[in-house]
């Protein structure tokens, strides 16, 4: 497995493997690798003759007063992991090397960047698709992987890969989640262990909800209000927001049918956690 940091030096690897006709598979990631992100790895080292994963913590995604900063970071321990899953090449760039001073372009995806979290996180879908654009521009995948995990995030790209006419597929990935359930994450590091405990409520709620669902429950009102009863149960937890919408389109239902995307987002003291499911009616 390759290190790379400059875009050039990818860009000549990346051509040299399109000539020889291979396939390209690409993970962006924001590195602290878990198990999510190697499910993503291996399945692209499975469906693709060469994969590439990205390792940046993008400045552009993050709020003045978010975690960019603070976030995670340990290069070496990710290179072994996504080694071990049969990645071929790690893209790990500085800042400078993507945002070079004087950079003045941006992506935007409209409307459907103005809920959920990015009425939470303003600018951070811009920072997300601006990223993505730039990526895949370097890597030229014929596929990329996300997780359902980010669901919004998934909605946003298909969209603009759609909208941009861009020649690749978005591979959406399930959610990998530790053994009690809680969704992997790699700002679950941030959480003292009591935090820890009490953010099992969210995906106890999230399966109930689905469950309560599968029993014939049609009002997306009434889901939200059972979540949100379920997760106030836990008084360390601050919710942020609980919406049923459609997995497609974002839109609040009121009345459930096709596929129902249940998000939710809730604080742990600073720590922002997120989750969702996905129930076909
Ligand atoms: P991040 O490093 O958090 O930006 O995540 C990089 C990619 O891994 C995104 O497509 C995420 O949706 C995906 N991902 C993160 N956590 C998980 C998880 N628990 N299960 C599946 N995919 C995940």
């Amino acid at each position: 497995m390759k290190l790379v940091n400059k875009i050039s030096d990818l860009k000549i690897i990346i051509k040299s493997n399109k000539s020889m006709g291979k396939t390209i598979g690409f993970v962006p990631t924001m590195g602290y690798l878990h198990e999510g992100h190697l499910s993503l790895a291996r399945r692209s080292v499975q469906e693709n003759d060469f994969t590439v994963m990205s390792i940046f913590v993008n400045p552009t995604q993050f709020g003045p007063n978010e975690d960019f900063e603070r976030y995670p970071r340990d290069l070496e321990r990710d290179l072994a992991m996504a080694e071990s899953v049969g990645v071929d090449v790690v893209f790990a760039p500085s800042v400078e090397e993507m945002y070079p001073d004087g950079y003045k372009t941006y992506v935007n995806v409209e409307d459907i960047t103005g809920v959920l979290c990015g009425r939470s996180r303003p600018g951070h879908f811009r920072g997300v698709t601006t990223v993505v654009n730039k990526l895949f521009n370097i890597v030229e995948p014929d596929k990329a992987y996300f997780g359902q995990k980010d669901a919004q995030q998934v909605v946003v790209v298909k969209k603009m890969v759609r909208d941009l006419n861009m020649n690749l597929e978005v591979v959406a990935c399930p959610i990998v989640r530790e053994p009690d359930g809680l969704a992997m994450s790699s700002r679950n590091t941030y959480l003292s262990s009591e935090e820890r405990k009490a953010a099992l409520i969210l995906s106890k709620s999230l399966f109930e909800a689905e469950e309560l669902i599968k029993q014939g429950e049609r009002s997306g009102k009434k889901i939200a209000e059972y979540i949100e009863g379920r997760i106030k149960t836990e008084k360390l937890a601050e919710i942020d927001y609980v919406e049923v919408v459609s997995a497609d389109s974002l839109e609040k239902l009121e009345e459930l049918k096709g596929n129902v995307l249940i998000a939710l987002v809730v604080k742990f003291g600073k720590t922002r956690l997120i989750d969702n499911v996905i129930v076909e009616v």
